[in-house]
Formats: C-alpha cells, sequence, structure tokens
C-alpha cells in the first residue's frame, strides 16, 4: 500500500490528544542527557513558544505509514528487499522548490529501476528529504579572516551568509522547517503517484550516458530491462500499477527541540511515534550510549538508524542494540557504516560478526560518502566517485564472505547537474568543480553520477 494513500489509517487517528500525556512528558528525559550538536538558542521564551505551536500543528507522518516502513525495512534485513536512501547532505530553504525536489525524487525512482532489475528485489525508497535541514558541525564556531562566528548548522538552526546576524541561531527556523517539510512532503506525496518511475522509459535515461566512455555497459543492462518489460507487456501486465510507488521521508534526527515537538501518540496503540519523518537516524558524532540522542530516540516506536565510523567496536553496536532495540524488534534497527573505502573490508566484518554472534537482527545498510571525504587542491570538499564505488563494493564482498545480508545503500546525492564529486563517465576533474558547487555542506552525486553507481550496483547484484 502506499503509504500516500494510507488513509485508512489517518482516519482512525485521534489527533485531539493532550500532550500533557505521560508519554509525551517522558520524552523530555533527553533534556538531562549531556546533549551535542544542539544550537544555543538566544531567547529560551522564543524556543519553547515555537516548540508549542510545532506541538500543535497536524503531524507530518503518520503512525500507519511509519509502522509499514518497519515492515520494508524488516523484509530488507532478511534479503527480501534492498534499501535505497539518497538525498541532500543538508537541504535549505531556498532549494525546496519544486523542480530540485521532482530531480531529486525522479532520480531515486530511476536509480531504484535499475537496481530493483539487478536485485530481482523490491527497493524500499527513502528520500533525505522533507526534514534534513540540521547539521552535527566539527566545531561551534567558524573563523574568516580574523571573524569567528557561530557554525552553520543546517537551515533548521541559522542562516549560511557569514554575517553576526545571519549565523544567529533563530527558532522561528524551526517553524520554518516544518512548514518546508510540509510542502516538500506534499510533491513527494504527489510525484511518487504520477507515474516517474516507469519502467518504459529505461532507454532515455541512459541517453544521458551516450557520450561517456563506459556507455556500452549501462546499454546492455538498459536492453535487457527492455526486453523484460517488453516481454511483461506482451504477457499483459498492467504498468500502470507501477505508476504509484512507496515513498518514504528520512532525516538526521539531530534538532531534539523539534523531534520532541512533533511526537504524538498513536491512538490505536498508545505508543509514542516521531511525526516529523518516517526513519530518524542518529549520527556518527551523536551515539553516545549515555547522550540525549540515544535517550529520545529509543523512546519513539519509528525505524530508526544509527551510523557507525570505523572506530566503533562491537561492544558499541551490542550496547546501542541493548539500548534502542530492546525487544528485538525486526525493522527497528538499521545500522548505517561509513568506514572509508580502504578500511571497510578490515572494520566492519567483526561488527557484522559479532552482532550475528549475539543473535541481534539489524539492517546492515552502507553510507559511502561519509568515510571518504576529502579536500581538493583547489580547496573544495569533495568525494572521488571511484572511492564511493570501492566502498560499496567492499561492503557486498564482506557479507559476501559472511554470509550475511547487504540491506541497502544511504547516499547523498542530487537531481541536478551539479559538479561536486570528482569522476564518473563525466569525468569531474578538480577544475571541473568549480562549474558548479552548490553544496553548503557536503558534496552530491549529480544525477548522472547517480544513475552510474545504480547501473554498477545493478550489475554487483545481479550476479
Ligand atoms: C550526514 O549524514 O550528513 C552526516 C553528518 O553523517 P555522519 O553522522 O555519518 O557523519
Ligand atoms: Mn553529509
Amino acid at each position: 500500500m502506499n503509504p500516500l494513500r494510507a488513509s485508512s489509517h489517518v482516519l482512525e487517528h485521534d489527533f485531539s490528544l493532550s500532550a500533557s500525556a505521560a508519554e509525551l512528558d517522558s520524552l523530555a528525559a533527553w533534556r538531562e542527557r549531556p546533549r551535542i550538536q544542539q544550537p544555543t538558542w538566544p531567547d529560551e521564551d522564543a524556543r519553547a513558544t515555537v516548540a508549542e505551536r510545532l506541538r500543535q500543528a497536524p503531524p507530518l507522518v503518520f503512525a500507519g505509514e511509519v509502522d509499514q516502513l518497519a515492515d520494508r525495512v524488516a523484509s530488507a534485513a532478511r534479503g527480501e528487499a534492498f534499501v535505497l536512501m539518497g538525498g541532500d547532505c543538508a537541504e535549505t530553504f531556498a532549494d525546496s522548490t519544486a523542480d530540485r525536489i521532482r530531480n531529486k525524487i525522479r532520480t531515486i525512482l530511476q536509480m531504484s529501476a535499475v537496481l530493483t532489475y539487478g536485485a530481482s528485489m523490491p527497493v524500499v525508497k527513502m528520500g533525505r528529504m522533507a526534514g534534513q535541514f540540521a547539521k552535527p558541525r566539527s566545531g561551534d564556531t567558524e573563523t574568516r579572516d580574523g571573524v569567528t562566528l557561530p557554525s552553520y548548522r543546517g537551515d533548521g538552526v541559522n542562516g549560511f551568509e557569514f554575517t553576526e546576524a545571519s549565523r544567529l541561531p533563530d527558532p522561528e527556523r524551526l517553524w520554518r522547517m516544518y512548514t518546508t517539510s510540509a510542502s516538500t512532503l506534499n510533491l513527494m506525496r504527489a510525484f511518487t503517484t504520477g507515474g516517474f518511475a516507469d519502467l518504459r522509459e529505461v532507454h532515455a535515461w541512459n541517453q544521458g550516458f551516450i557520450a561517456g566512455p563506459e556507455y556500452a555497459r549501462y546499454e546492455s543492462l538498459a536492453r535487457d530491462i527492455d526486453r523484460a518489460v517488453r516481454f511483461m507487456a506482451a504477457c499483459g501486465y498492467d504498468f500502470e500499477a507501477l505508476r504509484s510507488v512507496e515513498f518514504y521521508a528520512a532525516h538526521e534526527g539531530l534538532l531534539l527541540d523539534y523531534e520532541e515537538a512533533l511526537s504524538r501518540i498513536d491512538s490505536r496503540t498508545g505508543q509514542v511515534y516521531d511525526c516529523s519523518g518516517h526513519f530518524l537516524w542518529i549520527g556518527e558524532r551523536t551515539r553516545q550510549l549515555d547522550g540525549a540522542h540515544v535517550e529520545f530516540l529509543a523512546k519513539v516506536s519509528n525505524p530508526i538508524g544509527v551510523k557507525l565510523g570505523p572506530t566503533a567496536t562491537v561492544e558499541d553496536a551490542l550496547a546501542l542494540i541493548d539500548v534502542l532495540d530492546p525487544e528485538r524488534r525486526p525493522g527497528r534497527l538499521t545500522f548505517i557504516t561509513r568506514m572509508g573505502a580502504d578500511r571497510i573490508r578490515d572494520a566492519l566484518p567483526p561488527l557484522v560478526e559479532g552482532v550475528r554472534d549475539a543473535g541481534a537482527e539489524v539492517a546492515w545498510v552502507t553510507d559511502p560518502m561519509h568515510g571518504n571525504t576529502i579536500t581538493s587542491s583547489n580547496g573544495y570538499k569533495t568525494r572521488r566517485f571511484e572511492d564511493i564505488l570501492d566502498e560499496v563494493v567492499g561492503f557486498f564482498e564482506v557479507h559476501e564472505g559472511l554470509g550475511t545480508i547487504p540491506a541497502g545503500l544511504h547516499m547523498e546525492l542530487t537531481g541536478d547537474d551539479v559538479t561536486e564529486v570528482l569522476g564518473g563517465v563525466g569525468e569531474i576533474d578538480e577544475i571541473g568543480l568549480e562549474r558548479r558547487y552548490e553544496t553548503l555542506v557536503d558534496p552530491r552525486l549529480n544525477h548522472r553520477q547517480s544513475l552510474e553507481l545504480a547501473f554498477l550496483v545493478a550489475e554487483r547484484l545481479s550476479r
């Protein structure tokens, strides 16, 4: 069922529940824990006023949809589906336009069509969208030409412009984060019922590669898909059924003021859900066992993820499982590893083995972006396409070696023709980065690099 059409669940909900219910009150316990990567709001009253407005506002997603996603993630953990999460490092208010959102959704749908073919499995599609407006930063301040100001923490907190006024955290931005997420979700819900993923167009997508040296590689896969599609059409398969797809919203659950204010009690079950998005993850910097983020996300029923970098130990992983998924609920917990291409083959196996040997079940997803960030000689924060691909291949090799399940991919990408990542068939070089480098935080694959990656992963999955 399309979460967009989950109206029976929606209609069953009683949204009038008092925000003072004990379950919601207990959510505030994170405030007693060490809380890092939170903005210092200049005016506590202003923050509380916005939080109250958010508490009264309609939820962005619904518990029935969220539970359905947990079922999908559980299938991926069992090897019966494959997760594809993708979108910006940081969404911005200015770029939350219809065109940009449509291009991003189209890219994810195209990648998932290619992966579905390669894996012969359904692809669980999630956008890093409709809530990805807050960023952890390595320092609280940034200094330029002798001037020191607060770091940019995402449009949900402050402005990117390097002025004192813009960098001052403003709680009104939390409200704008909510309204921008609502309009983004509205388009996501509309587009994913509109036939963008139509497999009959697979040849057209391939046209973008025509000039590239690797064109033939994609062409043969596209030809295979095309032949399968024609065969199914000849058998009377109804392609109109493919016009509507499930598409979920995911973001880092970083700004706990926002996440808490959007949490609601589900009247069917009495459980608490964070209704700011279907899937929330805890970042590499905020996964401390006694920290505020683990405390908060332990209390909500959504499927959640935790990023694990190369320093994560088996003990860390098992302790996180105990706190975040004590009941071992299928689909509840995803570990999103971000090791780096040169470390994944050593760092991942002990984690996967340790978790497996402890009898715990999680979905293992690879984020091949965040362990591979470099600075180009001309000063751009970038990544090499070949490193990203190598980490993905390493991820498959590790799981193949252990007989465990590679459950999905987590990507930073955009549907536009930006030049932020080096390489790919477009052969973007260091000078090429200057052409269209637009990201405010981390570099994203462009549309063509995203499709190229999907074709290469599909090739691997179809072996
Ligand atoms: C991110 O996903 O943009 C991010 C900051 O990741 P990580 O927590 O893995 O560093
Ligand atoms: Mn990032």
